[in-house]
């Protein structure tokens, strides 16, 4: 067994959850390495819209944890000169019901944190050309979400952290063992004063009885992706619908829900059945990205369900009006998720802690989650 280096943190994972607390390390001049097992990220951080989304997040908290990771995320992707949409969010709406729930929140919402506004029709027209016109009745517009492509972005980050801040980043490395300070592969060893695990949806390589007690389970998302767009032609704020407004607990603060939930799962129950609900968001390369569905159980089915793809373009098909709708890619991801907690953290060991499960909001809470980690853990 070689011995490496000695770090004063040791993060195991280079999703968005891992580059996180290695940016907020880093950036108090510590020094980091950060361990994964793939020869680069291909977890659930580079399969998802790319959506910083705190319009979903329920006031309070969560709310103010991010709106800081939004900041974050600015102050990142400026200085590492990468590509985003600061765009803002469009929940378009084409039933009386779901106008309630949209014009309710849009009441109530700027009173609690958010800044957002219900449009008319013309409004909404105003605002973009990527929604059908018929039967629109207008939308709940906010001006904060932004979109990053994934795949590059995570990637980059990597390399951003290298250069800027000399973090040491080990891809193809599997962390089979930890008993810190001491942090091992199959056939390394290292030293780190701090070990962070952000290894996301894997529960069974590292403190698995931790995990197993934790009540974790895996949530798997069906997504699809257009080809590229005709030059120019641009989605403007990312797209959500009706569908949406049943599914993040921002929303459930509004009277007018429960209604809306009924009419959803009496006429059309194959939406709940798989969790489906119609979110669109734009790469700097003009593809849409389109999804998702939601099935939850350990056991992760490796096979996509052609209906739930139907499901999803249908509904999408019935608010976006996009050029090219063809289907270029269609994959999976995978998250962990946390029966009632927004996100885990929990120490196992002294000097170990692990940071995971941001459920479908990684991208919107990791900068902040983060930055409030290493505050605490590693003072
Ligand atoms: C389809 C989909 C769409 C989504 N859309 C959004 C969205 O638009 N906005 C949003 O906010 N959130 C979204 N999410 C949620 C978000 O993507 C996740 O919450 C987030 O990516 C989780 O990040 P992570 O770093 O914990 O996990 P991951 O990205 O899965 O990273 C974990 C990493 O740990 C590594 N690893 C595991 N074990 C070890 C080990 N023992 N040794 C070394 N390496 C190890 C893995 O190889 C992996 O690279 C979406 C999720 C999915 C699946």
């Amino acid at each position: 067994m070689t011995s490496g280096r000695t770090f004063d943190i040791a993060i195991v994972g280079a999703g968005i959850m891992g580059l996180a607390h290695a940016y907020a390390a880093a950036k108090r001049g510590w020094s980091v390495i950060v361990f994964d097992r793939s020869l680069r990220a291909s977890g659930a951080s580079i399969r998802n819209f790319g959506m910083v989304w705190p319009i979903g997040q329920p006031h309070g908290t969560m709310l103010e944890l991010a709106l800081r990771s939004r900041q974050i995320w600015q102050e990142v992707l400026e200085c590492a000169k990468l590509p985003y949409r600061p765009d803002g969010s469009l929940h378009v709406v084409y039933r009386k019901d779901e106008a309630e729930v949209a014009k309710e929140f849009a009441e109530i919402a700027p009173a609690l944190g958010y800044e957002c506004q219900w449009l008319d029709r013309d409004g909404v027209l105003e605002r973009t050309g990527a929604v059908r016109e018929d039967g629109l009745l207008g939308g709940m517009f906010s001006p904060v979400e932004l979109t990053v492509d994934p795949p590059r972005t995570i990637a980059a980050l990597a390399d951003f952290l290298t250069e800027q801040f000399h973090v040491v980043f080990r891809f193809g490395c599997a962390i089979t063992h930890i008993d810190a300070p001491v942090v091992e592969s199959a056939d390394e060893r290292w030293q780190a004063s701090r070990v962070i695990v952000c290894s996301g949806a894997d529960f069974e390589t590292l403190f698995p009885a931790t995990y197993a007690a934790a009540g974790l389970t895996r949530v798997k998302l069906q997504m699809m992706r257009t080809a590229p767009q005709a030059r120019g032609w641009q989605l403007g704020p990312a797209l959500a619908a009706g569908l949406t407004l049943r599914f993040y607990p921002a929303f459930e603060t509004c009277k007018t829900l429960p209604a809306l939930k009924r009419r959803i799962s009496e006429e059309t129950p194959e939406y709940d059945r798989w969790g489906i609900h119609g979110l669109v968001s734009q790469l700097s390369t003009g593809e849409l990205t389109l999804g998702d569905s939601h099935e939850y159980g350990l056991a992760v089915d490796i096979f996509n369900k052609q209906e739930i793809d139907e499901l999803m373009l249908r509904y999408i098909g019935g608010f976006l009006y996009a050029p090219d709708l063809s289907i270029a890619q269609r994959w999976y991801g995978v998250y962990a998720k946390h029966p009632e907690k927004p996100y885990l953290s929990i120490d196992p060991v002294p000097g170990v802690r692990i940071v995971t499960s941001p459920g479908g909001s990684g991208m919107t809470l990791s900068f902040a989650i983060g930055e409030r980690t290493i505050g605490e853990f590693c003072r």
